[in-house]
């Protein structure tokens, strides 16, 4: 990761105690949406994670959850030349979908994934900002994987290493820019 996309998470995350509700430290990310240079270095320290040693590109889809996930992964997949898939929480994609459960650190919902979005066989990477409990990761791999395809790695702006994320995901390649 360069010196710049480094920097940019130091200085462009801002800490918000008690949101969504007590005990929460909400990792905000906006400051660092907001300026250009620190958001274009994250994106392609992020984009590294569908790329092997030699800069090839190994994947056919970056899938991006709602809803900061969909913020990074676009531009992510743009950066690899592949498609863009959001995960989308329950009841907004208008075509058929798989739909998965899952747990987050302060609440519980349901994922869709439209069920043509990703093709027998094909390379996924994910994409969000935050790991926290795993949870959100974990129940978007079991929908790439009910389309056919293979969840290859994870690339998150920040993994919270006092939760358990890193452990529920289990073998899936994990790229943290930053663990807090
Ligand atoms: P989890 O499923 O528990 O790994 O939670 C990850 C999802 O919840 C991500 O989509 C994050 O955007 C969001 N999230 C969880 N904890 C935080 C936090 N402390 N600050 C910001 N976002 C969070």
């Amino acid at each position: 990761m360069s010196e710049q996309a480094r920097s940019a998470l130091e200085r462009l995350v801002v800490d918000v105690p008690d949101f969504p509700e007590p005990g929460i430290v909400f990792k905000d990310i906006t400051p660092l949406l907001a300026d250009p240079e620190g958001f274009a270095a994250v994106i392609d320290a992020l984009a590294a994670a569908g790329r092997d040693a030699d800069g090839t590109v190994i994947v056919d889809k970056v899938v991006g959850m709602e809803a900061r996930g969909f913020i990074l992964a676009a531009p992510v997949a743009l950066a690899l030349g592949v498609g863009f898939v959001p995960v989308r929480k329950a009841g907004r994609l208008p075509r058929p979908t798989h739909a998965a459960a899952y747990a987050l650190e302060y609440a519980e919902a349901t994922l869709e994934l439209h069920q043509d979005a990703i093709s027998p066989g094909q390379r996924v990477l994910l994409v969000d900002d935050v790991l926290a409990t795993g949870g959100t990761v974990c129940a978007t791999v079991d929908l790439v994987e009910r389309c056919g395809g293979t969840a290859t790695a994870a690339a998150m702006l920040m993994e919270l290493s006092f939760l358990p994320g890193r452990e529920a995901i289990g073998d899936l390649p994990l790229t943290s820019l930053m663990v807090v």
